[in-house]
């Protein structure tokens, strides 16, 4: 599938997705893409702070990355994060690793550094035209064209529309001017929990807590996790209610703020030295899962990352997601008659996985908040490492599939964890002692050998 200049791929959203599919397509050859973002040049400007400053990136992003060429350039952004570093109360930490082998970790990464450099050598190739400051307003199958705004200038004008990739995030004015006008259905999930972010800064030229970790303060309810940066600081989270007694609506002043962070948090407090002044300061943040249908409008366009399938952040895997839609995308290219074919395909292959991440990421929200306290989940949880290390090819614990095993497809990667997770719940036994001979036979009759890597 090749376009000419005359009739260039629309790309709407230099995000982390548009970024990369432009690098994507632009690598496989595909013409002219043009692509478009309602920000100013993140080239020229600084990252608006408050929003999901670093993210957790794992093997699919990690494939999607190396399928662009882009890995090695993006390396010395990646800072490693073997497992969990849970807080409790009284200030105690335990590491739960992620995986049993050296490589199974995962990777904290500065959103704007990776956009800026996707943008950067998206931006490289004479093909392709980064267009900022362009907010699009709407897409209208029926006149054909992308409606737009100059933020400079306030003018609006019009673009053909066809073909055009829609990339513009969770919010997607694209989704929502098509879902206005019945080309598709939306209905967005919102969850009745907020998120904060806070920074907790580097003592004296060292990072405040072991930067190898995804630190937790788990606490039922809610919970505060922190990311490392490399400027050596770490980005905290804190992930509340809205309304009711332990929520953002009761956090209204410094004093209560710092009450509850006392009670719930008390070893975070003096590592986050501006608490109550960014507290204040910084927006709530809202999530949700999106689920529109169909993603696309003949092959006039098509919905890709989180203007399609935008899910909670608890599995930290959007991105990748995302990143992963960009792969399939490319690897359709060379068999479609056209983009009509090849939108329909997408969305058939990527709609179950989507709909098993969303799923998958909404339940651990309740695990990385709650479950990671209860000695049975403890248990499990090792049973199931030990069940990995006797049956390697058949039992594989799922959020490893999901995290570690791009090869597994996400539906896939539900559909095993449920079947382990009944076998984990008949071996399991108070005292910890386990029949294996019994894992064995439950193993090898309801779960069929995994294709290797
Ligand atoms: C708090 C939080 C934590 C997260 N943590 C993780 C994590 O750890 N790991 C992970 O994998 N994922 C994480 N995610 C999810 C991840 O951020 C998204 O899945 C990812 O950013 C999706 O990429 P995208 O390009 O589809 O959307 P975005 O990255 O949101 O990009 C959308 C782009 O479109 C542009 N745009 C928006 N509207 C318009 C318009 N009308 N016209 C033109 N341009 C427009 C925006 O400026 C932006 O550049 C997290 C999300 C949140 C909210």
């Amino acid at each position: 599938m090749r376009t000419d200049s005359d009739q260039p791929i629309n790309i709407v959203g230099a995000g982390l997705a548009g970024a990369l599919l432009g690098v994507t397509l632009m690598r496989h050859g595909c013409g002219a893409i043009r692509l478009w973002d309602r920000r100013p040049d993140p080239r020229r400007t600084r990252m608006e702070r408050g929003r999901s400053i670093n993210l957790a990136l794992a093997a699919r992003g990690i494939r999607a990355l190396e399928h662009a060429g882009m890995m090695e350039k993006v390396r010395p952004l990646l800072i490693p994060m073997r497992g969990r570093m849970i807080h409790d109360r009284s200030g105690a930490t335990s590491l739960q690793p992620y995986g049993q082998r050296d490589e199974e970790v995962i990777y904290s990464v500065g959103r704007g550094e990776l956009n800026k450099m996707l943008i950067e050598e998206a931006a490289r190739h004479q093909d392709v035209t980064i267009r900022f400051n362009q907010t699009c307003l709407a897409a209208d199958p029926t006149q054909n064209v992308l409606r737009f705004r100059n933020e400079v200038s306030g003018a609006q004008y019009s673009v053909e529309l066809t073909p055009t990739i829609a990339t513009d995030g969770a919010g997607s004015a694209v989704r929502s001017s098509l879902a206005a006008t019945n080309f598709l259905s939306v209905r967005e999930d919102w969850l009745d929990h907020d998120y904060k972010e806070l920074s907790i800064p580097p003592v004296d030229g060292r990072p405040a807590m072991d930067p190898n970790a995804l630190h937790i303060w788990p606490r039922g309810g809610f919970m505060l996790i922190a990311l490392p940066n490399t400027d050596l600081s770490f980005t905290a989270t804190l992930f509340l209610a809205r309304r009711g007694p332990r929520s953002f609506a009761a956090l209204s002043d410094s004093q209560s703020v710092l009450e509850f962070f006392l009670e719930e948090f008390p070893d975070a407090v003096p590592l986050i030295p501006n608490l109550t002044a960014e507290f204040q300061a910084h927006p709530a943040g809202q999530l949700g899962t999106v689920h529109a249908a169909p993603w696309r409008v003949g092959g006039q366009l098509l919905l890709l990352g989180d203007a399609a399938h935008a899910i909670v952040p608890f599995h930290g895997q959007g991105m990748s997601a995302a990143f992963e839609d960009c792969v399939v995308l490319d690897s359709m290219l060379d068999r479609a008659d056209d983009w009509q074919s090849l939108f329909a395909e997408f969305e058939r292959l990527r709609r179950p996985n989507a709909e098993a991440i969303a799923q998958m990421a909404l339940e651990n929200y309740t695990e990385m908040r709650d479950t990671v306290l209860d000695p049975g989940f403890v248990r499990r949880k090792s049973l199931a490492l030990e069940l990995e290390r006797r049956f390697p090819n058949r039992f594989i614990p799922r959020y490893a599939m999901v995290m570690f095993h791009p090869q597994i497809p996400y539906a896939e990667a539900l559909r095993r964890g449920g079947v382990q997770s009944q076998i984990l719940l008949e071996l399991d036994r108070p005292d910890g002692n386990t029949d294996f001979a019994l894992a064995g036979k439950l193993v090898n009759e309801r779960l069929t050998p995994l294709v290797p890597a």
